[in-house]
């Protein structure tokens, strides 16, 4: 590998000594059994990721600190303190109980990035009840088909979302006993059939037994991002906490000083390991902004919240990239001392981008909604090699398999040589179901592999290149291409904002490759850019990998969690049914 694409870790880049500063001695040293022994207070054999996360901090004299700070457009900000979050969540638990709501039933969250979900969420599991949250944004379809696949008992939403999208539907979900309301407007509701939460939570004590709950009782539903295909719900535990802990530490670097800012929603697995359990576990003070993307926006609250960790997605870097350096350079962030992503894979473009135009790389990291947390990543420990996903975290064992007729698979031990991502079992955060699927998640594993269905490479240094899904890989003409590559070449193009990339049938080749791509301000579609563009992947990646059509889109499909669904550029291409478009994002 040419080195000058490497971006070296120097001291002087770090501005807090790193919770993981020597990789190898770390992964050789680290034990699930130790995490558990730093997550501790409760009676043995009791795990609950709720308590761990908030009154951990509140009963050690920590409880002044911040755990969140809202914000929203038009209103003054909100600070919430470990004390008052551990007093509200108590608060939401005895509402529960009171209305008969116990361990094992499960709470529906449809909501913005509201206070409530996050008091929700968290009371919830201090009373064992599980929890789904989904994104507000979803019509009344998808919200139905998950309420009854979940059968939820209690759903927390508010009362503008429950007009528009659930009270003529309600019949349509038999399990649902109880809807608890927050008005829009900070008001009460008075919605016939539904409950105001607000008076319950204030005539609610705010003390309460927890709830005992196990490392294997069943805390989170996450639904995956639909990428491929219809969403599946991916059943999580208590026992999760310790990967949301190990990884905040070790993959997010947080220490209890920072001002930290996951810019995922909770529909989004990424919103709530990240955006509210692992923050709040090591003690720092979160950023939730109810506000969608945009660029000045989010570069004043980097700069005006003092953010010096940032969490976020390559979707959202690219927005940013499109919107010009010349705005990012208008806003000075001293405070900002790690950027991390996650999601899709990330150019190697955005991580130069960033170094140059923020000061910093950004450490991409890799997980799945199966994983429950970060598995792989750069980490503050270990060089940059932009393009690449990391090396996987301590206490987690990766590997590149490739899977035999029989099922069985056998570990690719070359360098370079591509495979599926196999993940060893023994993880604690690894997924213990997809909901009404067993047998999908019993073909998710082999032996002691859990298989990721993305294939990758490793190099010979240990680090990890993310490929493609194995859905989306192209195959033409012999070759096995993968769409990413294709598309890093060509967002290398000054025109290219975004590029996503399928193979189309062809009688010749197998598959041929077409790519769409948005274009940066200031350049129109022509013949002659998609000339320039195709001599460009050319040169870049040979005649044999090289798009062989390019369509110019104005925007490209994408999942809410700003993932390219290149299953619905295939589909519109040859003319198919689109298929579950319910996480589409602009879809309702
Ligand atoms: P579905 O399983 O419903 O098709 P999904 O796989 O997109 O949706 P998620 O669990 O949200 O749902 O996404 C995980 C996937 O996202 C990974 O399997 C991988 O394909 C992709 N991904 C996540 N992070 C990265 C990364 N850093 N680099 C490359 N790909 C990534
Ligand atoms: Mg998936």
């Amino acid at each position: 590998m040419d080195t000058s694409q490497i971006i070296h870790k120097t001291a002087g880049d770090l501005r807090v000594r790193p919770n993981l500063a020597d990789y190898e001695a770390e992964c050789h040293r680290f034990s699930w059994d130790a995490v558990s022994h730093e997550l501790t207070g409760l009676p043995p054999g009791i795990v609950n990721i709720a308590w761990h996360a908030v009154d951990r901090h509140a009963n050690r004299g920590e409880g002044e600190r911040i755990a969140f700070r809202f914000l929203a457009a038009g209103m003054p900000c909100r600070d919430v303190t470990y004390t008052e979050l551990c007093a509200q969540t108590n608060r939401f638990c005895n509402v529960l109980r009171a209305l008969g709501i116990g361990k094992g039933e499960r709470l529906f969250i449809l909501a913005g990035r509201i206070p409530e979900l996050y008091v929700g969420l968290l009371g919830a599991l201090k009373n064992g009840t599980v929890v789904s949250p989904l994104f507000s944004a979803f019509g009344p379809e998808p919200i139905a088909t998950r309420i009854n696949l979940g059968a939820g008992t209690v759903l927390l939403t508010t009362d503008a979302l429950y007009a528009r999208k659930v009270a003529k539907w309600r019949d349509r979900m038999p399990s649902l006993k109880h809807v608890l309301l927050v008005a829009e407007d900070g008001g009460q509701t008075s919605e016939p059939g539904t409950l105001d939460l607000v008076s319950l939570l204030r005539n609610a004590p705010d003390a309460c037994d927890l709830t005992p709950t196990t490392a294997e009782d069943m805390a989170l539903l996450h639904f995956t991002s639909g990428t491929t295909g219809t969403p599946k719900g991916a059943v999580h535990v208590h026992g999760a906490v310790a990967t949301h802990w190990a990884t905040g530490k070790y993959a997010l670097d947080l220490h209890a000083s920072d001002i930290y800012w996951c810019t995922a929603d909770p529909g989004w697995v990424t919103g709530t390991s990240y955006g509210t359990i692992a923050p709040l576990l090591h003690g720092v003070t979160s950023i939730v902004d109810r506000e969608e993307f945009d660029a000045e926006r989010w570069y004043r609250v980097l700069r005006d919240e003092g953010v010096s960790v940032w969490y976020t997605a390559p979707t959202a870097i690219r927005m940013l990239m499109k919107a010009g350096p010349e705005v990012a350079r208008r806003y000075a962030l001293p405070r900002l001392r790690f950027i991390a992503s996650v999601g899709e894979p990330l150019n190697p473009e955005a991580v130069w981008w960033s170094k140059e135009v923020l000061g910093l790389p950004i450490h991409d990291n890799w997980w799945q909604t199966e994983t429950g947390g970060i598995m792989i990543a750069n980490t503050p420990a270990f060089d940059i090699k932009p393009g690449s996903m990391g090396r996987p975290l301590p206490g987690v064992e990766a590997a590149i398999v490739q899977r035999g007729e029989d099922g069985s698979v056998s570990i690719i031990n070359a360098p370079d040589k591509q495979g599926e991502l196999a993940l060893k079992q023994g993880w604690p955060s690894m997924f213990r179901g997809y909901l009404n699927n067993e047998e999908r998640y019993r073909k998710s594993f082999s032996g002691e592999w859990y298989l990721t269905g993305d294939l990758a490479r490793r190099d010979a240094d240990g680090y990890y290149w993310f490929v493609g899904r194995a859905d989306d890989v192209i195959k033409s003409a012999g070759h096995l291409i993968g769409p990413f590559e294709v598309e890093s070449a060509l967002m290398e193009h000054p025109a290219v904002a975004e590029a996503g990339v399928i193979g189309k049938p062809d009688p010749v080749v197998g598959e041929m490759v077409k790519a769409f791509v948005s274009l940066n301000p200031g350049f129109e579609p022509s013949d002659k850019l998609r000339l320039e563009l195709l001599g460009h992947a050319r040169t870049r990646l040979g005649a044999a990998v090289a798009p062989k059509e390019i369509a110019f889109l104005e925007l490209l499909p994408r999942t809410r969690s700003g993932k390219i669904m290149r299953r619905l550029l295939k589909a519109r291409e040859l003319g198919l049914p689109e298929g579950d478009t319910s996480t589409l994002e602009g879809g309702t």
